[in-house]
């Protein structure tokens, strides 16, 4: 159960993994379905969903729910909880226009959380029971808090992190609403801090823990990336594990990919260039292959330290370079990305919007990808960049220090490197390694063999689906 599904609503790597991870866990023989809220882009790319049982007063609080039954064109079973009340509404899928979090939002993944638990419970109607309830981050967080209370032997329970900084963290009141015994609110509950945490109920209630990489697994333990969980996860360490999260190979291929105006592979990756051209025209950037071509693509947020690269754009842009920026967030960050551009405008071009084509041309058209992220449960823009030939500059961190390699003389020799790592959460940590970057570009033949060693890995979903089978097996 997700409360995101590409290609229909989707804020990030969530929304992906939701779309991704039941396709390659079914081709193993997992019988899996995927439990959804009903937002209208989901009704409508449905609309064949059949009626599949009604909900009229779940724990005689919770509006009425009606459960719908589709398929995805991948194939992949879907139950969409229906409730215009809480799903139907212009805005994005948290906030309002204005980035104001939705007042109801714990009525609205409190609901779909419920929905899980009947469904494990078995309700006659539907005819196929979970022997495992899998939920991903907060907005799922009460489903095994549910189950805990109102049906304890029904199923087992996985709580997966995506990311352990969004909490969904509501007044206490909010207990009630959601029709959990007041018994519920304590330390080993849902309480935290006074207040009711949706993640803190699925780290506390579920068999067991995910987080989607092994380096983040470590992270969330320690106070610097726990966000106040970090105790409680390290009481539950003996059932935590990291399990890297892999990407859609069909849709993230540069031999393929639609969006691109020369596709290619590791054995022409220098034919990607005509995908710069293309990026430089479409962001109006001088076209010209002399300087490299930087591009980042985004979620503006503290996290992804974006206001470190804005520190030494500046310097980068005089190397000379030029730098690409997609993205949409807080306000502030875009704002300054804008203004860089204005003043720089032969140097540097910010688009701020979600753009699906314009994100693969920017895998595909720069020659370096920048990720500075303070912290990355996983990440997959540095995925796709190393299967697009893009060597990607990362901060030593969750899922970037998972899949990127460091070139330094020891990793060239060995064939592995495939990227430029920093450690420290710095400008002048960042500044030196897009210097050593770009110096790199500059050597044709190294530049080829970074690249070509980051196109041959395997980003593909089979390795991890056996370890989330492996997973469920042990649990059953
Ligand atoms: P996060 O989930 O923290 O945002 P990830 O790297 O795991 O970061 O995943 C981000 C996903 O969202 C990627 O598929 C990326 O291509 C996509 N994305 C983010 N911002 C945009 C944007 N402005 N336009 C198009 N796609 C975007």
């Amino acid at each position: 159960m997700v409360s995101e599904l590409a290609p229909w609503v989707k804020t990030g790597g969530l929304g992906e993994v939701a779309a991704t991870l039941p396709a390659a866990l079914r081709a193993l023989g997992v019988d899996v379905r995927v439990l959804v809220p009903g937002y209208p882009a989901v009704l409508h790319a449905l609309p064949h969903a059949g009626a599949a049982a009604d909900f009229p007063h779940l724990g005689g609080v919770l509006p009425r729910a009606l459960l719908r039954a589709a398929e995805t064109p991948a194939g992949i079973p879907l139950f969409v909880v229906e409730c215009p009340q809480l799903y139907t509404r212009p805005g994005g899928l948290y906030q309002d226009n204005n980035g104001v979090d939705w007042p109801d939002n714990h009525l609205r993944f409190g609901l779909l959380s419920r929905v899980a638990a009947a469904i494990a419970s078995g309700v006659d109607e539907i005819g196929w029971r979970p022997a495992i309830v899998h939920c991903h981050d907060w907005q799922t967080g009460l489903a095994p808090a549910y189950l805990h209370y109102h049906a304890p032997h029904a199923a087992r329970t996985v709580c997966s992190i995506h990311n352990v900084a969004y909490q969904g963290v509501f007044p206490p009141r909010t207990l009630q609403e959601l029709g959990l015994p007041p018994q519920a609110f304590a330390i080993n509950g849902v309480e935290y801090h006074g207040k009711l945490s949706f993640l803190k109920a699925g780290i506390q209630y579920a068999d067991r823990l995910t987080t989607v990489s092994p380096t983040y697994a470590r992270e969330i333990q320690t106070e610097a990336f726990g966000f106040g969980l970090d105790g409680l996860l390290r009481s539950r360490a003996d059932v935590l594990c990291g399990i890297l999260n892999g990407i859609d190979t069909r849709r993230w291929n540069p031999a393929t990919d639609d969006y691109l105006v020369q596709r290619y592979d590791g054995s022409c990756v220098e034919s990607k260039v005509a995908n710069k051209s293309a990026l430089q025209r479409r962001v109006r950037l001088p076209v010209t292959d002399d300087v490299p071509l930087l591009g980042v693509l985004s979620r503006f947020t503290h996290q992804k330290g974006l206001d470190l690269l804005l520190d030494v754009a500046q310097k980068v842009i005089r190397q000379p370079a030029q730098i690409v920026v997609l993205g949409e967030g807080e306000k502030a960050l875009a704002a300054k990305f804008m203004a860089l551009a204005r003043a720089h405008r032969e140097r540097c071009a910010a688009v701020i919007r979600f753009d699906e084509p314009l994100a693969h041309l920017i895998e595909a058209g720069a020659d370096i990808f920048v990720m500075p992220s303070r912290y990355e449960p996983c990440g997959l823009n540095q995925m796709y960049s190393l299967r697009y030939g893009t060597p990607p500059v990362v901060r030593a961190t969750g899922g970037l220090a998972d899949t990127v390699v460091d070139c330094n003389e020891r990793t060239v020799q060995e064939g592995t490197a495939n990227g430029f790592v920093f450690e420290e959460p710095t400008p002048a940590a960042l500044l030196k390694a897009l210097d050593r970057a770009v110096t790199t570009w500059r050597d044709r033949v190294a530049w080829r063999r970074l690249q070509r060693n980051g196109m041959r890995m395997d980003f593909g979903w089979e390795a991890s689906a056996l370890r989330y089978r492996d997973l469920y097996r042990a649990l059953i």
